[in-house]
């Protein structure tokens, strides 16, 4: 392991600071990463790297920075520590295959950590390698991207190099690391790990610094915890909306895998929904479907309960009166998710104007949808281009019903139309689609499927390009499609 030059650092652009490292020593670990056989770029994210003040022509040269063979000078290596509810259980984790590097200060003074996914062992491997394989990696720096086009808070994906090494599956897979970018990695999972591991002032140790780095409008007011647990709610309730406008489910919602920011964080087994069905599940581990596409508000609400448990402590001296404030706060979330679901489900209908009645109206479609096996994306796209989605009887009679809605508002149909295409993407990242990519990548060492992919990924609102082959479902459905954690 050597460390980089400072020149060569000045000129790749690294700023980092370490502000987490400040937090007690119960949070972190520091660990460098296992250096690897031979670095090489899959995929470089140019546009990103400038965002974050960093010279990609520079860095494009160094593969080995981003396997952890190389450090960016600044570098400060650590391994968190976090715990979490897995599917319901309790268990303590950490980063047990993620190494941050440090958090990139950009030329607009955001703040962003940088993680090695798949970095080599940690103290929090267990039995685990600490590797990670190309598909899934890919996997994540797809649907991240994606995501991030699709207007939806997400991690970001700086890059993917391979390692030269092989790592052991299902079956045996190229090893690769992710280069992940994040507000921050801090977890419901890392405030479990503080109430079940620390003392009190090592939790509100935690609660200060997230507030300063993530909640600064609650910093200074009056039940400061209360108000930082009820923000973060809201934007949580924000962030699940999006998740079921755009048909995503994320697969794995253990608490450990909610990032406290509210971006959506940890792309293992998610995908998006073709034919409208709640309870899609496609991750084959989810065997009873607590993961399934209509059950992520409840999940949600159920992970906050167990991050309102941790936080305890903080709400009131007097244990009954923080449960109180707790569960009231808990309560609101059902009605913080109706708010912001509705809301965008009436620009997905061109629905300017509130009536009482809106929901009832977007319930018919999503029941026809449910019924005729419709396409989720395809319908809303279909809608958006004032076109007819189906001639059954059913959708004609709910069509009428909808364009009759839509002549109680002022605005135009084509301004109902413009604001429609703004929220009904065209292109989701298909699952056969994302496969072939991955496959082309993975087997076949051509990138160029995964390149034409991402292309038409990163405008997912194009209503003037039309490529059928990128908009519509597979033939077969996606019936039977299964993901994998490819842990
Ligand atoms: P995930 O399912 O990816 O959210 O990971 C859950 C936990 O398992 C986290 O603590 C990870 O760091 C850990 N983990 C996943 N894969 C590995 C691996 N290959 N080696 C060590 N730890 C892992
Ligand atoms: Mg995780």
């Amino acid at each position: 392991m050597s460390i980089l030059s400072d020149n060569f650092h000045e000129t790749a652009g690294w700023n980092l600071e370490h502000s987490y490292a400040g937090l007690p020593k119960l949070f972190h670990r520091s660990t460098l990463p296992v250096p690897v056989r031979q670095a090489n770029f899959v995929i470089f994210n140019e546009s990103l790297a400038m965002e974050l003040g960093l010279r990609a022509d520079v860095l494009k040269e160094n593969a080995s920075l981003f396997v952890g063979n190389l450090l960016p000078t600044g570098s400060a290596p650590l391994a968190q520590a976090y715990a979490g509810h897995q599917y319901g259980h309790f268990t303590a984790l950490g980063d047990g295959r993620a190494i941050l590097l440090g958090e990139q200060i950009t030329p607009k003074g955001e703040r962003f950590d940088i993680q090695l996914k798949g970095a080599g062992q940690t103290p929090f491997s267990r039995s685990g390698d600490g590797r990670a394989g190309l598909g899934p990696m890919l996997r994540e720096y797809i649907i991240s991207e994606a995501m991030h086009a699709l207007g939806v808070p997400t991690t970001r994906s700086l890059a993917v190099a391979t390692t030269g090494e092989i790592v052991r599956r299902m079956e045996p897979l190229p090893g690769a690391v992710l280069t992940r970018v994040a507000a921050s990695h801090i977890r419901v999972g890392t405030f479990e790990w503080a109430a079940a591991r620390g003392s009190q002032e090592e939790l509100q140790a935690l609660a200060d610094y997230t507030i300063q780095r993530h909640f600064p409008e609650v910093a200074g007011v009056e039940q400061i915890y209360l108000r930082f647990f009820e923000s973060l709610m809201e934007r949580q309730a924000a962030l699940i909306a999006q998740w079921m406008h755009i048909g995503f489910i994320h697969g794995v919602m253990n608490t450990d895998n909610m990032a406290i920011c509210g971006e959506t964080i940890d792309y293992g087994p998610c995908a998006f929904m073709d034919a409208y069905d709640p309870d899609t599940v496609f991750s084959s581990i989810d065997r009873n479907g607590r993961y399934a596409y209509g059950n992520q508000p409840h999940i949600a609400q159920w992970n906050l309960a167990r991050l309102a448990e941790a936080l305890l402590p903080l709400l009131h001296e007097n244990e009954k009166l923080a449960i109180e404030k707790a569960n009231e706060a808990i309560h609101s979330f059902q009605g913080r998710f109706q708010k912001h679901w509705l809301a965008g489900m009436r620009s997905k209908l061109g629905l300017f104007t509130e009536e009482a009645e809106d929901s009832a109206l977007i319930q018919a479609l999503l029941e026809w949808m449910q019924a005729s096996k419709a396409d989720y994306t395809t319908t809303f796209a279909t809608l958006s281009q004032g076109k007819p989605v189906s001639e059954e009887p059913e959708f004609t009679s709910w069509h009428q019903r909808w364009i009759k809605r839509l002549s109680h508002q002022q605005q135009s149909m084509s301004d109902s139309l413009q604001i429609m295409q703004k929220h009904n993407p065209v292109y989701i990242p298909r699952n056969h689609k994302v496969e072939e990519a991955l496959s082309a990548a993975s087997d076949k060492t051509d990138l160029s499927v995964m390149h034409r992919l991402l292309e038409v990924l990163g405008k997912p609102f194009d209503y003037s390009s039309s490529l059928p082959e990128y908009s519509r479902p597979a033939e077969s459905g996606s019936c039977g499609y299964q993901t994998f954690c490819g842990t």
